[in-house]
């Protein structure tokens, strides 16, 4: 099977993985030259605590992190009030997806998604040999669950997205917990949750609880989000013991290194990192719509760390001229070629992306 890497994947979506944000000179500008809008990674980083258990953990790196897997696995476990034995890190939630579509897809089982979604479960599905069955979101760009459900029968994997990239729009607690109550036995469904923590409609939640009672679901997060550690690569799943050993079944050993052991477990222990990101998040969001309003776009309600905005014009040319000129912004997705994915950054990033914006007006 052919390699892939978050490059390689970049370059089959249709951008360029590769952005160098340049150092801002000793003369800077008041706004940084070349900005990253384009990955949904935190601007601020990783919390100070994890920073200094990184650098505590150097000497480490000479041993297999099988204990500090362990200690990551009691901690998540105790989090989300399940035993250890339902808990699989991942090097990266993208691994967890991955290893989920070589376990449940192929030939015969095809995948269910949504159109538009984030795109990294389909792509694996498809090497797998698997049909990938699309069903456009709703009206509101939540997930719809009815038609999801039709398309599931003989289905192997369900992808659902929540809150969904690239829209960053949410799927209603209620329907999503009718949709796992009747969704086959025999196909299990995978609820991807990087961007929980910024969700704050009263219309969303997690549906880790299911788990206890619900064999064919897995739940994922990340550590690159809110955590702000994406270069370090960490993610997991929870799911039940049994479901956890066929997606272990496909894994590689120790996948997950020292360092971003150490990173996800001392940042799982300052919960006034994820407060404040929120905050900061939430705030420069709202500064974003007013500013997208005031330049007469229309900006998607957003339950994320990024935001859809309607454009109301081919996308494409947009997104490869602001990237020109050093605001790189999300890819196209074609289900909705006249939105513009963008990157809640730091309020200096978001005043050059608003300029550009400006521009294209
Ligand atoms: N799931 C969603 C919805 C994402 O948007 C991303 C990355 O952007 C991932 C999973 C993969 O994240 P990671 O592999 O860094 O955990």
């Amino acid at each position: 099977m052919a390699q892939l890497s978050r490059r390689a994947f970049a370059q089959l979506i249709g951008t360029a993985a590769a952005f160098y944000v340049a150092p801002r000179a000793s003369a800077a500008p008041a706004l940084p030259r070349n900005v990253r809008l384009s990955a949904n990674e935190n601007p601020y980083g990783p919390s100070a605590a994890a920073l200094q258990a990184m650098r505590d953990a150097f000497p480490q790196a000479r041993l297999y992190p099988d204990d500090a897997v362990d200690d990551l696995i009691a901690q998540i476990a105790a989090l989300h009030g399940v035993p250890e034995r339902q808990v699989l890190l991942g090097d990266g939630s993208s691994e967890i997806l991955k290893l989920s579509g070589m376990a449940f897809t192929d030939a015969k089982r095809p995948l269910v998604v949504a159109d538009p979604t984030f795109e990294a479960l389909a792509i694996a599905a498809r090497m797998q040999g698997a049909d990938v069955k699309t069903v456009p979101l709703d009206a509101s760009y939540a997930h719809d669950v009815a038609k999801m459900l039709d398309a599931s029968r003989g289905a192997g994997l369900v992808y659902i997205c929540n809150p969904n990239n690239p829209t960053a729009t949410i799927t209603p607690d209620k329907s999503l917990r009718a949709f796992l109550a009747a969704v086959p036995a025999e196909t299990t469904v995978l609820v991807d949750e990087a961007y929980h923590h910024y969700a704050t409609s009263s219309d969303y939640s997690t549906v880790v609880d299911l788990v206890a009672k619900q064999p064919n679901l897995i739940v994922s997060r990340t550590f690159s989000k809110i955590y702000g550690l994406a270069g370090l690569r960490c993610g997991y799943c929870v799911a039940q013991e049994g479901m956890i050993r066929k997606l272990n079944a496909q894994q590689a050993w120790d996948t997950v290194n020292i360092m971003a052991l150490v990173a996800a477990r001392a940042s799982l222990g300052d919960k006034q990192h994820v407060i404040d990101h929120r905050k900061r998040n939430s705030d420069t969001k709202s500064w974003l719509r007013d500013n997208v309003q005031r330049l007469g776009f229309r900006m998607l309600p957003s339950e994320a760390n990024f935001a859809m905005i309607d454009i109301a014009r081919d996308v494409k040319p947009v997104i490869t001229s602001m990237r020109g000129n050093g605001v790189a912004v999300g890819r196209l997705f074609s289900a909705m070629p006249h939105h513009l994915r963008v990157t809640i950054g730091t309020p200096d990033e978001m005043q050059r992306f608003v300029d550009e914006l400006a521009e294209v007006r």
